[in-house]
């Protein structure tokens, strides 16, 4: 049996080789042996970087889990990193079972602290019992900057779109109103859901005009949905980027209904230096 498959894959050899003809390859080995030849004098420390030193992170017990650097936002325990997003009070969603409660009564919800450029982990899940249809059906959000009170900012939607049709550019794991996840990843209602997001800010020269924009990545259950997409303007509005504050709060969006949220941790992102 051994012998007969060592057959079967040096006949696959042959057969793969009989789809380049052996003059091509010959040339191709010509051609990287002229290249070394040229490069001359070159040596492989040359081309060798020892500084700066990447700083030791030690990752999470999972890739769900916060590592070292992380700055946790919720851990299942109290809202103390999160104020209201209208008037900076404490927030008033409620924590039950390790979870935060969206509560419609209140409003958005936005961290205390400001971040730039950031890498975000976050789990949400949409009632097992969700009712209503189209936008209407776990309806919340994640902003990634909030640029002032209501849902000001650039928002990557939250949204049951397991079996629930809605505009594509505001399905789940869309940029809302500018762009449609790659795939709709989206686990049933009931089921724990995670946003893996990098986050680029935009910049403005001093003069308010836009410098570079704002970039979005985003994997939805593991699954790449948002491949480093150029943000356009605030997402509710549509209107072209204003300037604003280099540094803003992350918010969570009250919408229509009881969405849960745990498991929140951010990593902000700066060069090496
Ligand atoms: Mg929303």
């Amino acid at each position: 049996m051994k012998k007969l498959m060592l057959c079967a894959c040096s006949l696959g050899v042959m057969a793969a080789g009989g789809t380049y003809s052996k003059d091509a390859w010959s040339q191709g080995l010509a051609g990287q042996n002229s290249a070394k030849e040229t490069a001359g004098a070159a040596k492989p420390q040359d081309t060798e970087q020892w500084e700066p030193i990447p700083p030791k992170v030690s990752p999470g017990a999972n890739d769900g889990a916060a590592p070292s650097d992380a700055i946790v936002l919720f851990d299942g325990r109290n809202l103390d990193q999160w104020v209201m997003t209208n008037d900076r009070s404490p927030a008033r969603w409620r924590v039950e079972n390790g979870t935060m409660v969206v509560d419609k009564s209140h409003g958005n919800i936005e961290t205390k602290r400001l971040f730039k450029d950031y890498q975000l982990h976050l789990e949400y899940r949409i009632p097992a019992d969700i009712t209503g249809e189209g936008q209407a059906r776990g309806n919340s959000g994640l902003f990634l900057a909030a640029t002032g009170p209501n849902d000001q900012g650039y928002e990557i939607q939250i949204l049951d779109s397991f079996d629930n049709a809605t505009y594509v550019n505001g399905q789940a794991a869309s940029v809302y109103k500018q762009n449609p996840p790659l795939v709709n990843a989206s686990r049933k209602p009931g089921e724990w859901q995670s946003y893996e997001v990098i986050w680029t800010a935009p910049v403005f020269h001093a003069d308010g005009t836009l410098e570079t924009p704002a970039y979005v990545t985003v994997f939805h259950n593991g699954v790449l949905v948002q491949d480093n997409v150029e943000i356009q303007g605030p997402t509710v509005t549509g209107d072209p980027d204003k300037p604003h504050a280099e540094k803003l709060p992350l918010a969570l969006q009250d919408h229509n209904h009881p969405v849960r949220y745990r498991n929140i941790w951010l990593r902000e992102l700066s060069p090496l230096e």
